[in-house]
């Protein structure tokens, strides 16, 4: 990671790894605590619901605290739940659960950061709000807008997921584009932050860092291949995403 922000003449510092613990046991999130990791990913409210207390019961003095990422699709009727575990969520897609999000926020007196999700490669397998750089719809542009709003979030940029491809390089298109979205919608909605761009994954992190990623969500890399839940064989690449 340091390597990949230093070729582009950025400061290693400011990209952040989310540690992808998605299938992972707690022990494993244990250990990774211990070596001063401190945010996790996870892409399933029916796995974090048991696991993330549970992490917490066991590490509740560290410090600094850990933080915890969603990263894949959240149902709105999940919105609650989510709201209640997670710090960040990465792929808010609609301003429905937007607002569902905001709401059971408001009624813990939190306040969650929150990621767009952009589908920039236009694969209809994707979620996240479609967009190209050059122009960017009305009405997602609408949505924006409420979503700026929103007491309870704080809207502070973009996240992607690139396709599955052979060469990491060919990924590059993708972050560029949705640098370039994060760019325009930065004119066009000053009052957000827009400093972060979650990413870029085990198998292309470092061109999404030289593109500029803030956040890069790294899962096998770390953890090796997953596990499933019901001890079957881990799941083929490119599934459970
Ligand atoms: C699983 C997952 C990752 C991590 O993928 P790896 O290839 O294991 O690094 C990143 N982002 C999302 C949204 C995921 O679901």
């Amino acid at each position: 990671m340091a390597a990949a922000a230093r070729r582009t003449g950025r400061d290693p510092a400011e990209v952040t790894l989310v540690a992808v613990s998605k299938t992972h046991p707690l022990e494993t999130i244990l250990q990774a605590v211990e070596l001063g990791v401190r945010h996790f990913g996870e892409n399933r409210i029916e796995e974090a619901l048991p696991k993330l207390p549970a992490v917490q019961t066991r590490i509740a003095s560290v410090s600094p605290a850990i933080i915890w990422h969603m990263i894949g699709h959240v149902q709105s009727r999940k919105a609650d739940d989510v709201a209640d575990l997670f710090d960040w969520v990465h792929s808010v897609d609609s301003l429905k659960l937007a607002e569902r999000l905001d709401r059971f926020a408001g009624r813990r007196g939190r306040t969650l950061n929150v990621l767009l999700e952009f589908n920039v490669s236009g694969e209809a397998s994707k979620y996240g709000f479609s967009a190209n750089p050059d122009s960017i719809r009305d009405d997602v542009l609408d949505e924006v807008a409420a979503i700026a709003e929103l007491p309870h979030l704080q809207l502070d940029g973009l996240m992607t997921m690139a396709p599955l491809v052979a060469e990491a390089e060919q990924a590059r298109p993708v972050f560029r584009a949705l640098r370039a979205l994060r760019d325009r919608l930065g004119q066009r909605f000053p009052q957000c932050s827009w400093r972060h761009l979650s990413m870029g994954m085990t198998d292309d992190f470092e061109v999404a860092i030289e593109e500029g990623a803030t956040l890069v969500r790294i899962g096998r890399a770390i953890f090796g291949e997953r596990r499933s839940a019901n001890g079957e064989p881990p799941p083929l690449r490119g599934e459970g995403r």
